[in-house]
């Protein structure tokens, strides 16, 4: 029933009224929206984003929300190269009244239940995991499972760190900031000694990263059902 839902809402368009952006790191811009007093989402999930104040070939993007709902404000978050697409470009030129639709929002990529949970973020693919842990904070200490995000960026950039530096003192959650790869697999392999399959998994960050992860868990028989993952096509 929940997969049903979490699907169907796609056909569930919202128009969201742009309220400002600002750079969050070298090449990392955040854009705000104003959040309707009926829409809400699951922290975690994901919207599929259309551009209206410019005509541009393939103008609708999916991205995480990055807030959570308890923050009553609907926050994207990504990268913008020198080169942007036609859609990051006009992204960039939003200006404070315009308004985008969003449709959802959508996806499964959420806490379901009070398990121990590995969070794996590379790079942006951290914009569901600030939404999931802003809510837990929110929720208050009612968490007695851990939940711990694996946070790699070989760039150093880490975008919310001071936020996500805040949220450890809620003491279920915990924050590693790694590096490299080697690292990040040293970690993962620490929790499933830990956790097995009565921990849940979950992945976000560019496809490759995704699927090697992956495959680095099956290899180590964690089980389907405890992988959850959102690939960012589109990112390296
Ligand atoms: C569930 C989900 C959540 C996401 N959340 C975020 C987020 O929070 N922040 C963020 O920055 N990005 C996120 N993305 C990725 C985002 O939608 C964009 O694809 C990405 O930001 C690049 O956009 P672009 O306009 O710069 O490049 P694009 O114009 O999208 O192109 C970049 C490259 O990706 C290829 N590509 C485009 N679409 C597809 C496709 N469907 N399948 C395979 N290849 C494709 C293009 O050919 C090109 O080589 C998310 C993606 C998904 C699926």
């Amino acid at each position: 029933m929940s997969f049903l839902k979490d699907t169907l809402s796609i056909f569930k368009k919202n128009e969201l009224l742009f309220l400002e952006s600002y750079k969050e790191a070298e090449g990392v811009y955040t854009f705000l929206f104003e959040k309707e007093k009926d829409l809400t989402w699951k922290a975690g999930q994901h919207g599929l984003f259309s551009l209206t104040h410019k005509k541009i070939k393939n103008g609708t993007r999916p991205f995480s929300v990055a807030s959570a709902p308890t923050e009553d404000v609907v926050k994207i978050t990504t990268g913008i190269s020198d080169k942007p697409s036609d859609f990051k470009k006009a992204l960039l030129e939003l200006e404070k009244g315009m308004k985008v639709n969003m449709s959802g929002p959508v996806g499964s990529f959420y806490l379901k239940d009070n398990r121990h949970s590995l969070l794996i973020a590379g790079g942006i693919g951290v914009t569901p995991f600030r939404a999931i842990l802003k809510q837990l904070e929110a929720e208050g200490d009612g968490n007695e499972k851990q939940v711990k995000l694996l946070y790699l960026d070989s760039a150093k950039s880490y975008i919310y760190k001071d936020e996500l530096d805040e949220m450890v003192h809620n003491n279920s959650i915990d924050v590693s900031y790694l590096e490299s790869r080697e690292e990040l697999y040293q970690e993962i392999d620490k929790f499933i000694t830990a956790y097995k399959n009565d921990g849940n998994y979950f992945i976000a960050g560019s496809k490759s990263m995704v699927d090697s992860i992956t495959t680095h868990l099956k290899n180590h028989n964690i089980s389907k059902r405890n992988i959850k993952k959102d690939a960012f096509w589109g990112i390296n």
